[in-house]
């Protein structure tokens, strides 16, 4: 993670190298090797085109090919693998046109609720590639998840009652328990799974729990396979790595315990984290195999089928938000360019600014790259309370009305997961290809309606108070 923000975002923001633009006609070709010479690029088609304008003027990009990159370093990493499922982590970007590009490039879906098993099976995805991961399932949910042959981690040893009393015989469903190897947090405490107190799965060194693990296999001879998700961003690459080994070595002392090997898979979780600093991809899923092989020296020989289920590493940089610049201010000698892209669709970084620092580029009424000297200025959003500030005295160049910014790297849990505060419509997402001088765009979600705001705000009850009289 960055220590300070405003320090990297010189490299993005300051376009020096990219020449200004001679006429009308003529724009710079950008350098489509960087995130911002990318951005450039969609932002002017997305004028252009209509996709980002006055009355629409916060939207979600998301780079297709840039995805089928990061899905191939994935599989690449894991290639000495013999029985590997990856599946994506659905809560990472909810939409069905990104699910069904995934499950066509060969991955699964991690689901954790109704909505994202849904999502899940609207695009496509084979039920039996499909595992199902919440803290809180519902008899119903577990249910339904049996019948259709999807795969479930229990979360804890009551779960795993519930599941035994409604799994029927030759049920398809692998059926694991998700244990938390307490290996401790990073420094990020709620994206830390497996610290001592970790609301998720069974605590390994809790007094008894170890045991209780093993009772529960030896109990069910249909439960064979060990969960952990050890952490998320923030999480060192090790101590995700001593999680893993963490886990083997009891999927180890499970089989050797039963005399059977009974422990067939091992599902390892996702959370590599993504370096919101610069354009570098790093770690990359070689290092983080790397951090698994110095770890657990066996896990690759295929004697677990494995199970990874990574989200923002595959699309956090694959994505951008572009946003209007509404008004530019000043107040108390602080320089404040008021944007449409704030808390509703950058959620964790206005609310947790020091974990979720971004990268912001400065483009113009045209989408070509600002320039002039950096100037200190807050880059809030639209929505009303104070707070709704994606960065702090960024130094850019100085951003007017119908400007517009780029918060880079939010391919991942940023416009795929909006908040409705203020009733600000959910924005648009599209996808994009970069070929040759071309950019080609794909619809993946249309901006919300007002009537679908009405909608979801209770309008058809819009008597229901009344009627209490
Ligand atoms: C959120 C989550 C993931 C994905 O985490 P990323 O940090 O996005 O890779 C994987 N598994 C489980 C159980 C999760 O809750």
């Amino acid at each position: 993670m960055p220590s300070d923000p405003r320090d990297e975002s010189r490299h993005v923001t300051s376009h020096s190298e990219i020449p200004e633009n001679p006429s009308p006609t003529a724009l710079p070709a950008e350098d489509t090797s960087t995130a911002a010479g990318r951005a450039a690029r969609v932002l002017r088609h997305a004028l252009d085109e209509g996709l980002l304008t006055p009355g629409e003027p916060v939207a979600g990009f998301l780079d297709t090919d840039g995805i089928r990159a990061s899905v191939r370093a994935l599989h690449t990493a894991f290639a000495p693998v013999p029985d590997v499922l990856h599946t994506f982590a659905v809560k990472a970007s909810s939409l069905v046109p990104v699910l069904r590009l995934l499950t066509g490039l060969g991955m699964g879906c991690e689901v954790a609720s109704p909505g994202e098993l849904r999502l899940a099976l609207d695009a496509g995805c084979d039920p039996s590639r499909i595992v199902l991961d919440s803290p809180a399932k519902t008899r119903e949910e577990i249910a339904e998840a049996l019948a259709l042959g999807v795969a479930l981690n229990a979360d804890n040893l009551d779960e795993l009652d519930r599941i035994g009393a409604v799994r029927p015989d030759g049920c398809a469903s692998v059926v694991g328990l998700r244990v938390n190897p307490q290996v401790g947090g990073g420094s990020i405490g709620a994206m830390s799974t497996a610290t001592e107190t970790s609301k998720f799965g069974v605590a390994l060194r809790d007094e008894g729990g170890r045991e209780a693990v093993h009772r529960a296999f030896a109990q069910r001879p249909w439960l064979t396979r060990l969960h952990a998700h050890v952490g998320s961003q923030g999480c060192p690459l090790e101590l995700i790595a001593e999680g893993v080994a963490e886990t083997y070595r009891l999927a180890e002392e499970i089989n050797e315990r039963l005399g059977r090997r009974q422990v067939t898979s091992l599902d390892i979780g996702g959370g590599l984290p993504v370096n919101f600093a610069d354009d570098a991809v790093r770690p990359t899923y070689d290092d983080y195999t790397a951090a698994l092989r110095a770890a657990v020296p066996d896990l690759f020989d295929g004697g677990y089928g494995l199970v990874t289920e990574f989200g923002r590493s595959l699309l956090a940089k694959n994505g951008f938000i572009a946003a209007r610049v509404e008004y530019a201010k000043q107040a108390g000698g602080r320089r404040i360019a008021v944007t449409h892209a704030g808390a509703q669709t950058a959620t964790r970084t206005v609310l947790m600014p020091r974990a979720w620092p971004l990268r912001v580029g400065a483009f113009d009424a045209r989408g070509r790259p600002k320039s002039g000297p950096d100037v200190a200025q807050d880059i809030a959003g639209p929505c009303c309370f104070a707070g709704d500030v994606v960065a702090e005295a960024r130094p850019l160049p100085a951003l007017v009305e119908g400007d517009h910014v780029v918060l880079y790297d939010t391919g991942a849990y940023y416009f795929s997961t909006p908040w409705a505060y203020n009733s600000l419509p959910r924005p648009a997402v599209h996808g994009y290809v970069l070929d040759g001088e071309t950019v080609r765009c794909a619809p993946v979600r249309d901006a919300q309606t007002l009537d679908e705001i009405a909608a979801e705000s209770g309008a058809r009850h819009a008597d229901g108070l009344h009627t209490l009289r």
